[in-house]
């Protein structure tokens, strides 16, 4: 059995990292989003300039033809390409994450020898899970892999694959009931495009991330070798968890490049436009919700950097719900506030916000929808408390700590209370859990921050975390507040309900 690989491969280089992303600052500049979201995909040269800088390499280990770099590496590359086009960034950011990360995680030897160096050059990988009936619940996954003698069958059809029109390499999440754990067990499979019964659905039509492929898998009567399952059978539900922290930690670092962009837009916009015979950007309205984006995207990138250097994998997933959270919610508030300090040339096609906003859209439904993934985060702090580590403070001014204290405190004192009252019972109390979980990565954000501000030390890195205590106590306030009544709540919605025909 392959041991789980460490969550980073090995201690970033910092120097590699920041002359690839000043080549990607330099490449991203000569894209265009507009017309590659108007054409609805990425022109085939953009690719192989992606290729040859050796983008696809960068997480696979060395041994296979890749950069060998970590999680670190994979967001700073994320959030600079989402800078620029959402739907590049989405495309290389997936093969870094969910399209090639089982492999290099579970991986047996022989399998990583025969595929990484392809998928390290320029060979796609893309990752398929969701099925029609099998979204946010993948324990439903229908798609089958059935062993007979020695070979595998796998038949199933999975939807909404990203990279599905260009990858070459496809990780899906199968069942195997044969293996160990019977009838419920799954496991992460291998196939690739040249599998005979392989074939690749149309490209989907959407709202946003047009250049980025998107389609459905068909595996009808596939035939290959065993050796094509990723890791032990049956273990592909613990793979796949680990492989979608991974990815959603990646993809939460793409929403901090679009938000960087759409802040940056916002500024030079009010610091130019005038009304009433100033700037824009003298009004205090406007500073108050400048500083507010400045804050969001300070408290973003603190979590990315805090998620990114998780040494376990207990760590990973708990901190990669809040990280996804956080950044999908606060990449859309970002962009929607951009938008709407550009009044109206925001709402016009031209000045790219409304793209921006469109190719936001997305990231908070997949690789997790938000909802699910803080019932999770709920259920996670109830059960274990979430791996939470004390951010050294050293240096923090005393009321920025004493806030920090302040926030923290009334967390652990609701949970203790609601645990105290509503004993088990509250595992089932999908309501609870999902407050629970919003506190929970308010929390884990407002832990982020202070640390980023204590290691920066500068008085513009103390007064963003104290503006995103400010924030998050409001937020928090909300989420302390007790849940509207269940009785009414249901009243409504089964009144509502009976007026539709399913
Ligand atoms: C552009 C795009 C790219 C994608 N790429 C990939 C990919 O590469 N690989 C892949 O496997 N999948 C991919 N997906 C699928 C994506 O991950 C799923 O769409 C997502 O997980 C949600 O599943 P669903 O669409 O079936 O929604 P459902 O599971 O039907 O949920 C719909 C909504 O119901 C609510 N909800 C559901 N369950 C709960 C719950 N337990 N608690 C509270 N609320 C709940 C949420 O609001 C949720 O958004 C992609 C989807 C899109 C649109």
């Amino acid at each position: 059995m392959n041991a789980p690989s460490p969550v980073t491969a090995h201690p970033e280089s910092h120097d590699e990292v920041e002359s690839l992303c000043a080549v990607l600052h330099r490449f991203g500049a000569r894209l265009s989003p507009r017309t590659i979201d108007t054409d609805g995909r990425i022109p085939p040269p953009v690719l192989d300039e992606l290729k040859g800088m050796g983008l696809l390499g960068l997480t696979i280990p060395e041994a296979y033809g890749g950069a060998g770099l970590g999680l670190q590496a994979a967001c700073r590359v994320a959030a600079t390409l989402a800078r620029y086009d959402r739907s590049v960034a989405t495309t290389a950011g997936l093969h870094m994450g969910l399209g090639t990360r089982g492999l290099v995680a579970y991986g047996s030897g022989a399998l990583k020898e025969r595929v990484l160096p392809r998928l390290a050059t320029g060979t796609l990988g893309a990752f398929a899970a969701t099925e029609s009936n099998a979204g946010s619940d993948l324990t439903a996954v229908a798609t089958k892999a059935m062993l007979d003698q020695d070979r595998l069958l796998v038949d199933g059809a999975k939807i909404y694959v990203t990279n599905g029109g260009l990858a070459g390499v496809f990780t899906l999440l199968v069942s195997t009931p044969w293996a160990t754990g019977g009838r419920r067990a799954q496991s992460l499979l291998l196939l690739e495009r040249t599998d005979h019964g392989l074939e690749v659905g149309a490209e989907e039509k959407k709202l946003g991330l047009r250049g980025s492929s998107t389609t459905s898998l068909f595996a009808t009567g596939v035939e290959v070798s065993p050796d094509r399952i990723i890791g032990e059978p049956g273990t592909g539900a613990r793979q796949a968890s680990h492989v979608l922290s991974w990815g959603r930690t990646v993809m939460a670092s793409g929403c901090l490049g679009s938000a960087g962009a759409a802040l940056d837009a916002a500024l030079r916009h009010v610091t130019t436009r005038k009304q009433f015979g100033r700037t824009l950007a003298q009004l205090d309205v406007v500073r108050e919700q400048v500083a507010d984006m400045a804050a969001t995207h300070f408290a973003m990138e603190a979590l990315i950097q805090d998620t990114a250097a998780s040494v376990t994998d207990e760590e990973l997933l708990a901190r990669s719900l809040g990280a996804k959270v956080v950044c999908s919610e606060g990449g859309w508030q970002i962009g929607d506030t951009a938008l709407q300090l550009h009044g109206g040339s925001g709402f016009i096609e031209d000045t790219g916000l409304a793209l921006v906003l469109r190719d936001l859209r997305i990231t908070r439904i997949f690789e997790g929808a938000n909802d699910v993934l803080l019932v999770h985060a709920g259920t996670l702090a109830v059960t274990t408390g979430m791996p939470v580590t004390d951010p050294a403070l050293d240096g923090l001014p005393e009321d920025l700590r004493a806030h920090h204290q302040t926030l923290r405190q009334r967390f652990s004192t609701h949970l203790a209370e609601v645990k105290l009252r509503h004993g088990v019972r509250l595992l089932g109390d999908q309501r609870r859990l999902h407050r629970i979980g919003r506190l929970a990565t308010l929390r884990a954000s407002c832990d982020a921050a202070v640390r980023r501000a204590a290691s920066e030390g500068t008085s513009l890195a103390l007064a963003h975390a104290a503006h995103w205590l400010q924030l998050s106590a409001q937020q928090q306030a909300r989420w302390l507040d007790e849940p509207a009544p269940k009785d009414t709540v249901s009243a409504i919605a089964e009144a509502h309900y009976g007026r539709v025909t399913p």
